[in-house]
């Protein structure tokens, strides 16, 4: 295939060449666990066993190392389950990690109650603060982990700024890019080293797949990861990885969607006087619009909005959209709201890291934008009444 080519054209066209033997234009789920060797060790192009790898795997791995500009790509059972096999590949105890301060509650999670009891030591710090991550910084530290836009108040922190930090102290430098997907943001293009994704969000982008992908651009650091895949076996499995790669095809016009739909609400909700405050980085007041203008190809399709009535106009709010359904997640064509107190971050209630109570999260979908304006309106009169 020639190079470089759009976006978009890679996202329909790497790793999803034609079935040679029947012709069928979208290659075949190999849903199998094994596979036949020709005599004693003869394996077909390399694949023995499915959590060694797996075409299918395989098809969705080179399509994603593809999209983010890295050279090796892994997908896994769910966001989590990559991001544990990363960090057994980077961290051993008396380790040191530093975290934004708002990085998905989950992750928070698995590093504060999985690696911490393990001995790994963890710092949290507000990552658009440059000052306090090189003060972070210690000769334990291994690696230093962002998420920009953040989840939920969409805080955007400087990739390249962080990058030359996190080296200078010779630090791994990983950014989740689930928020933003690749079609927005590329973190290795600025010198991270790794990239995380969520691929439940953006991705899949149709709610019907758990999945995780991390992308490399280090041979050796790859090949450790490699064997933690196959050794631990938090694979993804061939179902998943095909829904997945469905879902890449349209990343491009759904994300230019998510984000018009998303520019429109935000806009419409400024100056209502139910609301305090709208965090979307693509309104100008926003403290870190240049930097995503600059960084960023696209402001995304994620929303939070502080209500000025409180806990209860928010929850009241939260429940009362109609297109917008209260759930978990985002990402996904259809519009959902959340409560992130009480939902996404509920599990970093009552630490420095919690979440006021008078934030709702929307995750904007690809319907009709007239339609998604007049639900939040209508809802927000309904809670402020
Ligand atoms: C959902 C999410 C994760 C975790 O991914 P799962 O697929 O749910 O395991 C990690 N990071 C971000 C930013 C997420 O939104």
């Amino acid at each position: 295939m020639p190079e470089p080519l759009d976006f978009s054209t890679r996202a329909i066209h790497v790793g999803q060449e034609f079935d040679p033997t029947t012709g069928s234009v979208i290659p075949p789920i190999y849903q199998t666990s094994t596979f036949v060797q020709d005599g004693i060790g003869g394996l077909r192009n390399g694949y023995e066993y499915t959590r060694g790898g797996n075409p299918t795997r395989t098809s969705l791995e080179t399509l994603i190392a593809n999209l983010e500009g890295g050279s090796h790509g892994f997908s896994f059972a769910s966001g989590l389950a990559g991001e544990d096999t990363l960090l057994r590949a980077l961290l051993r105890p008396g380790d040191h990690v530093v975290m934004g301060n708002d990085v998905y509650g989950g992750t928070h999670r698995l590093v504060n109650r999985v690696f911490v009891p393990w001995g790994v030591h963890l710092d949290s710090v507000e990552m658009t603060d440059l000052d306090a991550v090189r003060a972070a910084m210690t000769p334990a530290t291994k690696v230093l982990w962002l998420e920009t836009p953040s989840n939920p108040l969409m805080k955007i922190s400087d990739i390249a700024a962080l990058v030359e930090i996190g080296h200078a102290a010779g630090v791994l430098v990983v950014v989740d890019n689930t928020f933003a997907s690749p079609y927005l943001q590329n973190p290795l293009a600025f010198g991270a080293d790794i990239v995380t994704h969520s691929t439940t969000k953006y991705l899949g982008g149709h709610s019907d797949v758990l999945g995780g992908a991390v992308v490399i651009n280090d041979d050796e650091l790859a090949e450790k990861v490699r064997f933690l895949q196959f050794a631990v076996g938090p694979v993804s499995g061939p179902m998943d990885a095909w829904l997945t790669v469905r879902g890449i095809k349209t990343l491009a016009v759904r994300v230019e969607r998510h984000s018009s739909n998303a520019q429109a609400i935000a806009e419409a909700l400024v100056g209502h006087p139910a609301v305090g405050r709208v965090f979307y980085p693509g309104l100008p007041d926003h403290p870190g619009h240049e930097l995503a203008a600059r960084q960023m190809r696209g402001f995304g399709g994620m929303i939070s909005l502080a209500l000025t009535g409180g806990a209860a106009v928010a929850r009241t709010f939260a429940e009362s959209t109609e297109l917008f359904q209260l759930a978990e997640s985002l990402g996904g064509v259809e519009s959902l709201i959340g409560y992130p107190s009480e939902m996404t971050h509920a599990s970093v209630k009552g630490t420095s890291l919690e979440v006021a109570d008078n934030i709702v999260r929307l995750s904007v979908g690809i319907e009709g934008v007239d339609d998604l304006v007049g639900d939040v309106l209508a809802a927000l009169d309904r809670a402020a009444a």
